[in-house]
């Protein structure tokens, strides 16, 4: 991958997880191992600027913080679902939004994870009892199969999608940690094509499965890729499918500069990082549904 900058160069970012600790005591903790900053726009973010690692630190061993990164962070948030609502984390593992969703919700209401793969299921029930969030059911299974009309969603209110992508925003040194499989597939761009053009076909259908669930409000699709076919163009197919069940894209994090490429009218409510200005390369895009009007009786 082509966007590979020196690791150590890069901020830590830290993700508070308040169903174990508050914000100020993880800044005292973690200021006796290096120094941290809040982040200026994601609450509960803590930014670390040296190269320290903290892998090891007793706060990310016992869950109370998690590393994650800003532009990771930022998904759960812009969903923003309320405590107490029935969310679907529709490719929850390894479960790192999962948590920060129920974090969110401070515990309250229903978080329901669906993952395809039998030892990604596990990592995520790992990471879930790390956070020590009890209001999660899991779903070990295809989130297209899912059927929408099974009365366990009938009351889905948000759905945080997050499929599998070409991780093409994410330098290469972390990719290899987080995800081996991914580094095998670097053959030739013709190969790399094909595979982000066959990524893009399950992302579109993914998405318009999303959008299909009879209570949803708020969709978040995100992705780190950088590729248009991953981003914005898996939002322009879907847009009249969206129009026709009452959606329209909203703004997330609308002080945030980088938006969508300018390829289709409205692309500007999309949001982008950049993986070298922003450490990641991440694209979101938040679908609201419009509420039908009052009608006004005489
Ligand atoms: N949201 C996760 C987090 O923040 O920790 C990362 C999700 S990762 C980008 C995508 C996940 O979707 C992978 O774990 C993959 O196994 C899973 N997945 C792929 N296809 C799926 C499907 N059809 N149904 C459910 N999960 C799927």
């Amino acid at each position: 991958l082509m966007y590979q900058t020196p690791v150590s160069s890069k901020p830590r970012y830290v993700r508070v997880n308040t169903l174990k600790m508050d914000v100020e005591s993880a800044i005292q903790e973690l200021g006796k191992a290096t120094t941290v900053m809040k982040d200026d726009l994601v609450p509960g973010l803590l930014v670390s600027p040296t190269g320290t690692d903290l892998h090891d630190h007793p706060l990310v061993i016992n869950g109370s913080v998690f590393l994650q990164g800003k532009a990771s962070s930022m998904v759960a948030v812009a969903l923003c679902p309320k405590p107490g609502w029935k969310v679907l984390d529709a490719c929850a593992a390894p479960g790192n939004k999962t948590a920060h969703l129920a974090s969110l919700m401070r515990g309250e209401g229903k978080i329901i994870a669906c993952e395809l793969h039998k030892e990604r299921v596990k990592v995520l029930e790992a990471s879930i009892r790390k956070s020590g969030a009890h209001n999660v059911d899991i779903i070990h299974g295809d989130f297209l199969e899912l059927d929408t009309m099974d009365p366990q969603f009938s009351k889905v209110r948000a759905i945080l999608l997050d499929p599998s992508c070409s991780g093409s925003g994410i330098s290469a040194e972390r990719l290899d940690n987080l995800l081996p499989s991914y580094s095998q597939d670097n053959d030739t761009d013709a190969a790399n094509s094909q595979r982000v053009k066959k990524l893009a076909a399950f992302q579109r259908k993914a998405l318009a499965h999303a959008l299909s669930f009879p209570a949803v409000e708020r969709i978040v699709y995100s992705t780190c890729s950088i590729h248009q076919t991953e981003n914005e163009d898996v939002i322009k197919s879907v847009l009249p499918l969206a129009a026709s069940l009452n959606f329209e894209l909203a703004t997330p994090f609308p002080q945030w500069p980088r938006r969508g490429l300018p390829v289709f009218e409205g692309s500007e409510h999309l949001l982008r990082t950049d993986p070298t200005e922003d450490t990641e390369g991440f694209f979101i895009a938040l679908f609201l549904r419009k509420q039908p009007k009052k009608r006004i009786l005489r």
